[in-house]
């Protein structure tokens, strides 16, 4: 069986090594040394002054629009994962669809200002699969209505744009550590804003709010995280290199396989690093997009339609909208098998299947 992705797991000794250290201190949470020691070393590996190590990516969402108190209508993308668009209603907000370029499949910022109104508050764009948005006309439309930016960097870990982390545009940006993204903790999510005073506010929400034991700064959530998973993304730090080089060999050697399939992969922005956390494809057709999902799930290959269906069109609460852009391609793209432990023969195999369903 070979599924989309698979959690990378350190060597077991290592994330011992970390547990032992729990049980000496007898301290399990709320602020331990090991999530500071995170905190420290991800502001390092990423280049970042501030960030917050929190309970997961859905709640670092909420917590950056609460901060910002937002309000009214937010513009987001419906290319994304349900929690973009359900923090913003949680958090009693409406989300407002502008469609995505076909290209790099992010929000269209030339679609953005259409979407703008009296009530709207703030842009919450996503980089798809780890691709950056367009971030400066993003923030030449925030500057010119008074709107703020949050970026949903879930994808992202570890991607530079202009030689700078992604996660330094915006107002605030998140990242989820969740044990199938790239890098993970095995549940976990990042903050990020460049506004120390932000953060400081972030920090008191992160903790029901407490500024003393019986003293409050600000209405707040329990949004920390665990020494355990603080140990878990330790662990998993020092093998970033090598998952890297293994996840760039395996895209590599898929593009070369798959060069005559009618179809593409997402332009990737021109001055942004690569991260291969995700190989998406989209199909000339759904026709062919589904054979192949279909022919490799016979042999027990399992790609996934990542995102389907359109997020303006599948939510309960939320009235349907036709996004054509959005609904075309949601239709057509399948991501592959990407991860550590895969092999370049699997891709092989992969690979020749697509091409086989094709040449039928
Ligand atoms: C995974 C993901 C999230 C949510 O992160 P969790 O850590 O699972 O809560 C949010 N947005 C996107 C785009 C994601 O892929």
């Amino acid at each position: 069986m070979i599924p989309v992705t698979e959690p990378f797991l350190p060597p077991r000794e290592e994330y011992i090594d970390y547990i032992h250290g729990i049980w000496e201190r007898n301290w399990l949470t709320n602020n331990g040394p090991l999530v500071n020691r995170l905190e420290l070393s991800l502001k390092e590996y990423l280049g970042l002054n501030h960030l917050l190590f929190v309970s997961n990516g859905t709640l670092a969402l909420q917590l950056a629009i609460k901060s910002l108190g937002l309000k009214g209508e937010i513009i987001t993308t419906p290319f994304s994962f349900v929690a973009t668009t359900s923090s913003i209603v949680w958090e009693g907000c409406t989300p407002v669809f502008a469609d995505i370029d076909p290209k790099s499949l992010n929000i269209d910022a030339s679609k953005i200002e259409a979407a703008i109104t009296e009530n709207t508050s703030a842009i919450l764009a996503t980089h798809v699969y780890g691709n950056p948005c367009d971030v400066e006309a993003i923030q030449k439309i925030a500057d010119k209505h008074g709107l703020k930016v949050i970026y949903d960097g879930a994808h992202a870990f570890g991607v530079e744009l202009r030689g700078k982390s992604v996660f330094d545009y915006g107002n605030i940006s998140i990242c989820s550590l969740h044990a199938t993204k790239l890098y993970h903790s095995i549940e976990g999510g990042l903050v990020i804003t460049g506004d120390p005073a932000l953060l400081r506010k972030m920090a008191y929400m992160r903790n029901f709010g407490f500024d003393g034991p019986e003293s409050f700064a600000e209405m707040g959530i329990n949004a920390k995280n665990s020494e355990f998973h603080a140990a878990m993304g330790l662990a998993n730090l020092k093998y970033l290199p090598d998952i890297h080089e293994k996840r760039k060999l395996l895209t590599e050697h898929y593009h070369k396989m798959l060069k005559n399939v009618k179809g593409y992969t997402p332009q990737w922005h021109p001055q942004a690093t690569m991260n291969y956390a995700y190989y998406p494809f989209v199909f000339e057709s759904e026709k062919l997009a589904m054979k192949c999902f279909e022919a490799l799930k016979r042999i027990e290959v399992f790609a996934r339609r990542y995102f389907y269906p359109s997020l303006s069109s599948v939510l309960p609460y939320l009235p349907a909208k036709e996004m054509p852009v959005t609904d075309d391609i949601a239709k057509r793209v399948l991501c592959l098998p990407l991860y550590y432990d895969l092999s370049l023969e699997e891709v092989d195999l992969i690979s020749r299947v697509i091409l086989r369903v094709q040449n039928n």
